[in-house]
């Protein structure tokens, strides 16, 4: 199916880049922009940067695996994963004692990544078994039991999201523009609105047939996805370690509690990082309803760039070092960070025309499990677009008919844990009265 000449793309981040490489192969006669509030790509503020996402075919949901396998070939097998963005350390996912839920995903995601990687899967019953592939770990090591998938890795996000942008720079067909989306323009066409372009928060606008909201987090500023998607802080902290402990830790595989969603990626240049996957923190913010009635206002979470972890979320990684490595839980923090998902009611991505607008394209929805995807992923966004999309991803992306009825309280895929519905702002305030009365 032929694409629109001009086709705008807001984000430069894995959706947005991904997007723009595979259109410039398969349509290379649209002239395609993408537009980037940050400065610079990679957005030091964007989900996508870091400094490693997990690369794992470990799904509960075998249309993920299967395509998490795919990536995976590309990871390893090309330049995506050359040059260190791609370490294939493996990835142990432990439950503690008496948790079902736990056990029970983790069961589920064995049965189906076992049927892709074969013997590199092997389930572990017992604490024992579990510290005999980490031995480093300690015998204090508190779980029950789990599996190692030693076909998984990890991806140096930054690296990526940069090689992506010097694969575009390289072939020159995909314009970059540095502006602030403020809002998008509509027209009237016989009755139906149409996406005619963007307006930016300096005055200036552009023109586009099609625009591709890829905006992560921030793209419920735009389009209204309440009930559909809503963003939520999750908390990342590093800690400096020696020489020594980075020649330990450095070839054990990534251990992730599926109990407590907490996760810790193999050190590199001396900085530990640990990581948790949950509901996360809202911060709720009022913004205009995007393309409703001047004045109309509606309240949605949105990321708070450069905000530290609280207090809670600190105290929830040292129960955690206590759990899996407590020779750290009284090693200080060096940098915090809470970084943003964009959450939907499953934990699917939102790929798909919208349809009360003609001419506009939703690649988002991320749900704390994009990156992995990023050297396939925009080759499915293009599909989406031509309406060649297999069947069974089009069904989980496509636009559902009707928002959540449980409003913004969305379940995910089952592997969330921790409070609902935290709030950033009331959290920050809590650690900030903690620590004046613990000085005075
Ligand atoms: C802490 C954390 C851990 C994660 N761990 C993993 C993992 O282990 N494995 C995995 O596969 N995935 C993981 N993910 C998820 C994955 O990183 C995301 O799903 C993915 O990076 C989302 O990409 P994106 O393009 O939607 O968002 P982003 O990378 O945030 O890109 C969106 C871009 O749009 C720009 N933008 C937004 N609004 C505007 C506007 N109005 N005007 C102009 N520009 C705009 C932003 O500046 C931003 O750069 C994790 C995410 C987080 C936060």
């Amino acid at each position: 199916m032929a694409l629109p000449q001009n086709i705008l793309i807001i984000g430069g981040g894995v959706f947005g880049l991904s997007t723009a490489l595979s259109l410039s192969k398969r349509h290379p006669k649209s002239q395609v922009t993408i537009v980037e509030s940050s400065p610079t790509i990679p957005n030091p503020h964007g989900s996508s940067v870091d400094t490693s996402r997990i690369v794992r075919a470990d799904y509960a949901n075998a249309a993920y695996s299967k395509l998490a396998a795919a990536a995976i070939e590309r990871w390893r097998n090309t330049d995506w994963g050359r040059e260190g963005r791609y370490t294939q350390n493996g990835l142990l996912l432990v439950y503690p004692p008496q948790s079902m839920s736990a056990e029970k995903y983790a069961r589920k995601s064995y049965a189906n990544v076992r049927k892709i990687e074969g013997d590199n899967v092997q389930f572990l019953p017992s604490q024992k078994d579990v510290l005999s592939v980490v031995p480093a770990y300690g015998k204090e090591l508190d779980v029950a039991g789990g599996y190692v998938n030693w076909g998984s890795g990890w991806s140096d996000a930054a690296a990526a999201v940069a090689y992506a942008k010097s694969l575009l720079d390289a072939e020159g067909k995909v314009g970059f523009l540095t502006g602030d989306v403020q809002r998008i323009l509509y027209e009237d066409v016989n009755g139906k609105s149409k996406a005619r372009g963007v307006m930016l928060a300096d005055g200036r606008s552009i023109e586009a047939d099609l625009v591709v909201v890829a905006g992560g987090a921030w793209s419920s500023k735009l389009v209204d996805l309440r009930g559909r998607a809503v963003a939520t802080g999750q908390a990342i902290g590093y800690m400096r370690i020696s020489d020594e402990e980075q020649r330990e830790l450095e070839n054990l595989p990534t251990i992730l509690n599926f109990e407590t969603g907490i996760f810790i990626i193999p050190p590199r240049h001396n900085l530990l990082k640990i990581a948790r996957h949950a509901f996360g923190y809202r911060n709720p913010t009022a913004v205009p309803v995007p393309g409703g009635e001047q004045g109309r206002t509606m309240e949605v979470s949105l990321p708070e760039n450069g905000a530290p972890v609280p207090a809670e979320g600190l105290d929830a990684f040292r129960v955690a070092l206590k759990q899996l490595l407590p020779r750290f839980v009284d090693r200080e923090f060096v940098d915090t960070r809470v970084c943003w998902y964009t959450d939907t009611p499953k934990g699917d991505f939102i790929v798909s025309y919208h349809p009360e607008h003609e001419g506009l394209f939703l690649a988002t929805g991320g749900s704390g499990h994009a990156f992995k995807f990023f050297p396939v992923l925009g080759d499915k966004v293009v599909d989406a677009m031509e309406g060649t999309l297999d069947p069974e991803l089009s069904e989980m992306w496509t636009w559902s008919a009707s928002a959540a009825s449980t409003g913004e309280d969305f379940d995910g895929d089952g592997s969330r844990s921790g409070e609902r519905r935290a709030n950033l702002k009331d959290e920050l305030a809590k650690t900030k009265k903690a620590t004046r009365s613990s000085v005075l």
